[in-house]
């Protein structure tokens, strides 16, 4: 995947369908569209999932909470999503075990069966049975669970994934499929024949150079930022998304050192949180904070942090405080208003929804990334027939995403999060020794060897030293401080891949030391939200 090379295709084209915005529902609209055979160009404003997509809890689930609520139709569909993730990414999907600690008698009967109605759900894609836990066992799963008034636990399973990983695999896969995916390409209005959006003017922003584009139908999959795009086509259009802030932290695996999750259902004040085993350290979150303004970079909240460190505390018996924070984040849920989605909607589902406007304009909200599968198809589906389309069967059911391996493949990982690059590891592990210096780490508390720079930026189209240490790996969510003492590196590294000078190099260690800045507790948020109150029922 080679940014020059998509740039020199995109003169003279007409596609079938331009998606704005390459985060999971962009890019799966991307696969779904060029598989069944519809020539796709995508582009997206900064990096691939530099928005909410790559700041997720990193689960593939049905949704416990729904099941809750008697929403059985919509666990059923993310269940299935699930068992299809893992069959086509096997090396970006795995099985994750869970343990609900039991402190009080009903919870075991109440969880115990919850989840065995989840299991069935689930009928043949099922990961694993769900079974109730004495109290000794509980305590060997999750080691540093609170033991005072434990008296056991009930495990479920869900699967986990690297969003920002699997967003790349995307990326390639439309790509291998003939897609052009352009990062760093915002679109800046949409063009018009008549009444009728017949295509998009894009900037890029690395050169400045201002181009047209045109297509049948121009598909909006901007999450958050989907009002923005609907008003560049109408003034007059309604806002339909609520944005809703969720915030992680990330501890030392000491805090859960095993590879058991644990998920409490119900904190006191009636929210999840997940204490997640992930690249070896630990994932704790999330909130959900009703905020009215979008940003591509929003900054956790001192109150979520306080809720989250307070909360875990009540559950673990190794407790954290502020100062084991290696990184925090925050990421913006794209929410569907109650009631702003019409009756001219094409309405879905309760999660996701597709609406044309007037002018033809296909926009594309709600959802989760465990289902972007789906809501690429509905959305195709629909864009086919706005666009006057031939119809052609949906294809991405099974189909193996860019380096799927078989789960029971011989590829051995020399590192464990090796395994994500599935079946290119082994061209990564050469370029890392070919390249002088390649298999030096880039700092002695990240994971991630000098080799993997260009690999990122050879392969994965990678342009800067964010896209390098937030998404092609995952070192500023697992360690910022460590991040930003490994970023002059990394420049240097991105400049001579891409032939960039001194002051390019200086200006990206400056910007990403800003940055990474903002993944550090003590950089705190000073901007509150109007409503700064975190609400009833948590989501992820
Ligand atoms: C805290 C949190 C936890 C979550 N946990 C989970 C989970 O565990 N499991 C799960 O299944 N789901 C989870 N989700 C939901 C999931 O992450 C989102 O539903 C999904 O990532 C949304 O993807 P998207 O592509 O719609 O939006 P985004 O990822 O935001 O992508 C939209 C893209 O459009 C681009 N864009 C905007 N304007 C323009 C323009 N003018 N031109 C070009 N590009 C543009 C943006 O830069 C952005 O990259 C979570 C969400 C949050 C916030």
């Amino acid at each position: 995947m080679n940014r020059d090379y998509m740039l020199r295709r995109l003169d003279g084209t007409t596609w079938d369908f331009i998606v704005i915005g390459g985060g999971a529902t962009g890019l799966g609209i991307a696969v779904d569209a060029q598989t069944r055979g519809f020539s796709t160009l995508l582009l997206e404003q900064c990096d691939f999932a530099k928005a909410t997509s790559s700041r997720s809890t990193k689960l593939v689930h049905g949704g416990v909470r729904y099941l809750k609520q008697g929403n059985v139709g919509l666990v059923v569909e993310a269940l299935r999503e699930r068992g299809l993730m893992c069959l086509n990414a096997p090396h970006l999907v795995q099985d994750l075990a869970f343990v609900v600690p039991r402190y009080r008698w009903w919870e075991g009967p109440f969880y115990g069966i919850g989840f065995k109605v989840y299991d069935r759900l689930a009928g043949k894609l099922n990961i694993a049975r769900s079974r109730v836990l004495d109290r000794e066992t509980t305590i060997e799963r999750i080691p540093n669970v609170e033991t005072d008034g434990l008296l056991g636990g009930v495990q479920y399973h869900d699967a986990q994934f690297d969003d920002a990983r699997m967003a790349i695999a995307l990326a390639r896969t439309a790509a291998d499929a003939g897609a052009i995916v352009v990062n760093y390409m915002p679109v800046v209005g949409l063009v018009k024949r008549g009444a009728t959006v017949s295509g998009v003017k894009a900037e890029d922003r690395e050169t400045g150079r201002q181009y047209e584009l045109h297509a049948s139908v121009v598909i909006n999959a901007t999450g958050v930022f989907s009002d923005a795009v609907r008003r560049l086509d109408s003034n007059e259009t309604e806002a339909i998304i609520a944005p809703s802030q969720g915030v992680h932290l990330v501890l030392d695996r000491g805090f859960q050192p095993s590879d058991t999750a644990i998920m409490v259902p119900q904190t006191d004040d009636g929210r999840v949180l997940f204490v997640i085993p992930w690249h070896g350290r630990v994932l704790v979150g999330t909130t959900d904070t009703a905020v009215d303004r979008v940003d591509i970079e929003p900054r956790p909240l001192r109150e979520e942090i306080d809720f989250i460190l307070r909360n875990a505390a009540r559950y673990l018996e190794r407790q954290p405080v502020e100062a084991d924070i290696l990184s925090c984040f925050a990421g913006l849920r794209p929410l569907v208003q109650e009631g702003s989605v019409r009756r001219s909607t094409k309405s879905i589902s309760r999660e996701h929804s597709v609406v044309v406007s007037e002018s033809g304009l296909v926009t594309i909200v709600g959802g989760k990334w465990t289902t972007y599968r789906k809501m690429a198809q509905d959305t195709v589906d629909d864009a086919t027939e706005v666009g006057g389309l031939p119809e052609r069967p949906c294809r991405t059911e099974n189909l193996p995403l860019h380096g799927a391996v078989k789960p029971r493949s011989t590829v051995a990982y020399p590192e464990p999060h090796m395994r994500y690059y599935g079946s290119d590891a082994a061209r990564v592990a050469a370029l890392m020794e070919a390249e002088p210096r390649g298999r030096e780490l880039l700092h002695p508390n990240l994971p991630y060897r000098r080799g993997e720079v260009a690999w990122a930026v050879r392969q994965e189209m990678a342009r800067t030293v964010e896209d390098v240490l937030s998404r092609r790996t995952r070192s500023l969510l697992l360690d910022a401080r460590a991040s930003r003492e490994a970023a002059p590196a990394v420049a240097a590294l991105v400049a001579a891949e891409l032939g960039r000078d001194a002051e390019w190099v200086a200006r990206q260690i400056a910007e990403f030391d800003a940055l990474a800045a903002g993944y550090l507790p003590a950089a705190e948020n000073d901007r509150a939200p109007s409503r700064p109150s975190v609400a009833a029922a948590s989501r992820t």
